[in-house]
């Protein structure tokens, strides 16, 4: 079965970059643009890695190559606003006890969780927290052609405190204090990561705690150095005293964050500063606590706990008017799983539609890629999803993976399951 999958990817190689030149025609039943409109009989033309065209019943440039896929919706390629790309599981040992890997290997083994996440429609992510440098090479592979994945805009090291060091050992950088901070930030960027991830709480895998980390004015150092050097800071919290600060600190994104009340979503929203719930990623946990974690006795029941009150938090934030993002906060076993964050937005009360733009056009614009991803649009990267089903009056044409058919990434085919199944 891997050895199968390797040999599709190897021929995806092969075959994608003697055709990459040629024009391209997809068709496609219906197109969901990501911009509102909606295409029936769409012919989107590709030249290159670029979208050129996009029409209704257009006819088709002679010498290009046709892709009909009539039978399918397309749609843009889905951005997961939160992973862990480098976070992999050999199926065998426990995930985070696992012996420690030479980075090069990690980068190696982690293209089965960038392949899982093309098959689930993800065509770029935004990766928070990695270890030895291995989210900016698997970055720059992908960038280079020479692997295959999404399209990477990755943090480096996360910015800790300093905390217990017993094992499993965090992965991050400890920093405290203001000048601390600054160095940390300073060093991550140096480092050449696109973002910089702040831990500004507890919590995490089955720890549900939120006890604020770091202050506000660490937090605010954290900020005005990243943003004096022209990058983006995601914080995390589990918990509302740490996101109050890390809003007020002016943080670009916000992580988590259970249990906050109206007065700080009321300042996120004005400040509109991206709210990432991750919701799903604890439902992850509870149904994979036993068979992959192997957390202890009571984590499911604490975690439940936590997903109800997440929950709870995201939709008071969507219904004060929160500019939301799909996180599925991926790790381990969770890679294939990232757009099931998708079910949970439409059950606090969004319309598909809306759940839609969470996963393109607002993590675009929140990685400040609003003119070239998040949509199937002239002069934006041909990253394009073909799924069974229709998106807008049933979400799961997108959140459950088995629908997703086909999958281009840059103009470059990396996906295809369109053959053989009757659908
Ligand atoms: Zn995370």
């Amino acid at each position: 079965m891997r050895g199968a999958r390797l040999l599709v990817v190897l021929f995806l190689l092969a075959t994608s970059s003697s055709v990459l030149a040629a024009t391209k025609a997809i068709k496609f039943g219906k197109l969901v643009d990501g911009t509102g409109r909606v295409y029936t009989n769409a012919v989107v033309i590709v030249e290159d890695d670029r979208v050129q065209n996009v029409a209704s019943n257009a006819s088709i440039p002679s010498g290009a190559e046709v892709i009909d896929l009539s039978r399918y919706t397309g749609l843009p390629g889905l951005i997961d606003g939160h992973t862990h790309i480098t976070y992999y599981w050999d199926g065998i040992t426990t995930p985070r006890y696992e012996p420690p890997r030479h980075p090069a290997i990690t980068v190696f083994l982690a293209q089965e969780n960038a392949q899982k996440a093309l098959e689930a429609g993800v065509t770029t992510i935004r990766n928070l927290n990695a270890g030895d440098g291995t989210d900016l090479a698997m970055r720059d592979l992908v960038n280079m052609g020479k692997m295959i994945g999404p399209r990477m805009f990755v943090s480096g090291l996360g910015i800790r405190i300093t905390r217990s060091t017993a094992p499993p050992a965090p992965v991050g950088i400890m920093a405290d204090g203001v000048d601390a901070v600054i160095h940390a930030v300073r060093q991550v960027i140096a480092s050449g990561a696109d973002w910089v991830k702040m831990f500004g709480s507890t919590g995490g895998f089955d720890d549900v705690t939120e006890f604020q980390t770091f202050t506000f004015d660490e937090m605010k150092a954290a900020v005005d150095a990243t943003h004096a050097l022209g990058k983006k800071i995601s914080i995390h919290s589990y918990g509302p005293a740490g996101a109050r600060d890390a809003i007020r600190a002016g943080a670009d994104s916000l992580e988590h964050a259970t249990d906050m009340d109206d007065q700080t979503i009321a300042e996120m929203v004005n400040r509109k500063i991206y709210y990432v719930p991750t919701i799903d990623h604890n439902q992850y946990y509870v149904e994979n606590a036993d068979s992959v974690h192997h957390f202890p006795p009571g984590a499911k029941e604490r975690l439940r706990d936590y997903i109800q009150r997440n929950f709870e938090t995201a939709k008071k934030a969507f219904q004060a008017g929160a500019r939301m993002v799909v996180g599925s906060d991926a790790v381990y076993a969770g890679w294939g799983l990232n757009m099931r964050e998708l079910d949970w937005f439409v059950k606090m009360g969004m319309t598909p539609a809306q759940a839609l733009k969470t996963a393109t056009t607002e993590p675009a614009a929140m990685l400040g890629m609003e003119k070239s991803l998040g949509a199937v649009a002239p002069g934006f990267y041909a990253d394009i999803v073909a799924v069974a089903g229709d998106p807008l009056a049933d979400i799961t044409a997108i959140s459950n993976r088995e629908n997703v058919r086909w999958v281009m990434r840059s103009g470059r085919v990396v996906v295809d399951k369109t053959s053989g199944t009757g659908r």
